[in-house]
């Protein structure tokens, strides 16, 4: 079937869709209705349906596929790679989970994982899965602080957590940072079981709170745990947003509706099919890390490949080469991922055997199109620019090859997926927009499977956070987007960050993209800044590919040319800083309300998201020395 009829069928007879695409996953008893409205902006999938996903990702493929690879958890920081067939990762979740049962863990119990990029953070979340323990994953790079707001909000029976992770071949010990967490927060779990490995030998412990997994793995061992049967409703998941924009919310998914949406997803969008190779460079922490390194390939019967390490170390090549090394298909990574690259040699692209490889997924981030022109030319494969957010747990703008190619748009992710139904509508009317006008991007309920179904514990906090901001129940994704006449979208920036010059709406990405276009920039931030006379106006923070020769101020002016003459004077930088890096979160997202507060000398908040605190000190260190133009 074509995209266009898919889609239309999606939205025009939505029962008709989801029941045939409910059948793509094992139910242990069929759903008795498709679709509950009865309370919007709340919407059910699949009522009365019982189902599990650890039963869909392993137990269901056991029988054809036991003895295909289903994980591969290469690390380049300790220089282990574990490959675990289907039925090899049976027994471990089973082993995890059969620990979990040990220590009371039960049905609707939350389990807080905080665990680095390996194969133990899949054992746990599936384990988890498999008993109706509801995992809420915190990304291992998350100081204690964040850790414990996690703790406060989650209130887990359990924390999963490593004695160290290791980045650039550092060792980063956890476990002083779980002790700080759980000092801080007021909710204390009984037990923390700890991932020993063997990293940080001075880590220490607190009898009777902190466990080990490896013992209780022994006597575990081959112990197989019965699955729970959950209402397609139930939680499986809480996963808290990266928090760009203020206090993280916890995100809850569903059993069922999460569950097919994966299995439509993997096919249709990612072009995967069962026994073939996926690599995403995602952390597990990461919403992309849980669909698409954990639940989409496994429920799709492929191979995920997992990677701990860096995209530079031991060389710029590693992840090319683990692509020909296990003939990956489809590869999801994010554009920070590639810009990293592209200060590197673009020769590394060209080392490896990528016959195998079909697709480059990239999303997290706007894709500026000289990114998205040289990662193309460089592998030689599409490039599918994807759009999402935690809270709709698969893309919701995308290309999707599986079904089949529409043609790839650089700048924009391309069209709806099924059952979202979008519209740009105007911020201050909420009339809809035509096409070429810039507007907020919101969907119409009900939100398709896998979206959230409520913010954790907080049903007001899901109502007022994304469906209050216009007269009609309409879910605002918070982003500013436009859209040409054949529906393809383009994201502009968060609305958060929209600079208003003398009246004019300026998408930050408008100006960044153009920036970026200057043949030495390798990154350009822009925030609006207070302007007595505009409202506000333009300032960029650019950083520099390596080995630029011409003086900044050179190139900055260059710069403030370009936009000048691709965007017009209204969206003329009134400040251009070249720096050294730019401050960003942990999940790879420019800051730029951080960035905007220093430039106005006021609160930057919480900062507790940053990744790295050098980027500040170097933006604060460009603010006093001055502008380039
Ligand atoms: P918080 O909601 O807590 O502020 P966050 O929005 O950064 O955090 P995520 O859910 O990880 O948390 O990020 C989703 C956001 O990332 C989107 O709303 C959008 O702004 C941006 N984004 C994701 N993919 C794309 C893309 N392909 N193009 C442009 N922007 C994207
Ligand atoms: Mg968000």
């Amino acid at each position: 079937m074509q995209y266009e009829e898919f889609y239309r069928w999606s939205v025009e007879q939505p029962e008709a869709f989801w029941a045939e695409q409910a059948k793509r996953i094992h139910w242990h008893s069929p759903p008795r209705q498709i679709l509950d409205v009865s309370l919007p902006p709340f919407r059910r999938w699949f009522v009365g349906g019982t189902t599990n996903l650890c039963y869909n990702a392993l137990d269901r493929h056991l029988e054809e596929r036991g003895g295909q690879l289903a994980l591969v958890a290469v690390s380049t920081e300790t220089g282990v790679t574990r490959e675990l067939s289907y039925s090899d990762l049976y027994r471990e979740v089973n082993t995890f989970a059969a620990v979990l049962v040990s220590l009371g863990v039960g049905k609707g119990d939350r389990v807080v994982i905080y665990l680095p990029n390996i194969a133990e953070a899949v054992f746990a979340m599936l384990a988890c899965a498999r008993i109706g323990a509801i995992h809420s994953v915190v990304f291992g790079g998350f100081a204690s602080h964040n850790l414990a707001l996690r703790i406060d909000d989650a209130q887990p029976a359990l924390l999963v957590a490593a004695d160290a992770g290791m980045r650039g071949g550092k060792v980063i010990p956890y476990k002083p940072l779980v002790d700080a967490a759980l000092e801080e927060a007021s909710w204390k779990p009984a037990h923390v079981l700890i991932v020993d490995r063997g990293l940080d030998p001075q880590m220490t412990r607190v009898a009777g709170r902190d466990l080990d997994y490896a013992t209780l793995r022994a006597s575990c061992d081959g112990v197989e745990v019965p699955v729970a049967w959950l209402e397609s409703n139930e939680p499986s998941y809480l996963l808290y947003t990266s928090g760009t924009t203020g206090k993280p919310k916890g995100i809850q998914r569903d059993v069922g509706g999460y569950a097919v949406a994966m299995a439509l997803s993997i096919t249709t969008v990612f072009d995967i099919a069962p026994g073939q190779v996926m690599f995403s460079t995602s952390d597990v922490g990461w919403a992309v890390g849980h669909s698409y390194n954990v639940y989409g390939p496994l429920i799709g019967g492929a191979t995920s490949l997992l990677y701990e390490g860096l995209p530079t170390n031991p060389d710029p090549g590693i992840w090319w080469q683990l692509c020909e090394r296990y003939g990956v298909r489809t590869m999801f990574s994010s554009p920070t991922g590639i810009r990293v690259l592209k200060k590197q040699d673009a020769s590394w692209l060209k080392k490896y055997d990528l016959s195998r490889l079909k697709w480059l997924f990239l999303a997290g981030e706007p894709l500026d199109e000289p990114t998205a022109e040289w990662i193309t030319r460089g592998l030689g494969v599409p490039v599918i620019d994807n759009y999402w957010q935690t809270e709709t747990g698969w893309p919701a703008i995308t290309l999707m090859p599986g079904l089949d190619l529409k043609p790839v748009k650089f700048g924009s992710p391309g069209l709806p997926s099924p059952g979202y139904r979008m519209k740009v509508i105007d911020e201050a009317t909420g009339e809809e927009l035509p096409p070429h006008r810039k507007g907020v991007l919101v969907f119409e309920p009900p939100l398709p499977p896998g979206c959230l179904s409520t913010v954790w514990r907080d049903d007001d906090r899901y109502v007022t956070s994304y469906f209050s901001h216009f007269n009609e129940l309409l879910y605002s994704s918070l982003d500013w987007a436009i859209r040409d006449d054949n529906g393809y979208t383009t994201i502009l920036g968060r609305t958060d960050d929209v600079i208003n010059v003398a009246g004019h709406r300026l998408g930050t990405r408008e100006i960044e993209e153009s920036v970026s276009t200057h043949p030495a920039c390798a990154e350009a931030a822009v925030v609006g800044v207070q302007d007595d006379l505009k409202g506000q106006v333009p300032v960029v923070f650019a950083t520099l590919k390596q080995g630029v020769a011409e003086p900044p101020a050179e190139v900055a002016r260059a710069m403030q040319q370009r936009v000048v003459q691709q965007l017009g004077g209204v969206a003329k930088p009134a400040r251009i800083y070249v720096v050294n890096a730019l401050p960003k979160t942990r999940s790879g997202k420019l800051l730029r309300r951080s960035l905007q507060a220093l430039v106005q000398h006021t609160d930057p908040g919480d900062l507790s998201t940053l990744d790295d605190p050098n980027a500040l000190e170097e933006v604060r260190r460009a603010l006093d020395r001055g502008p380039d133009q």
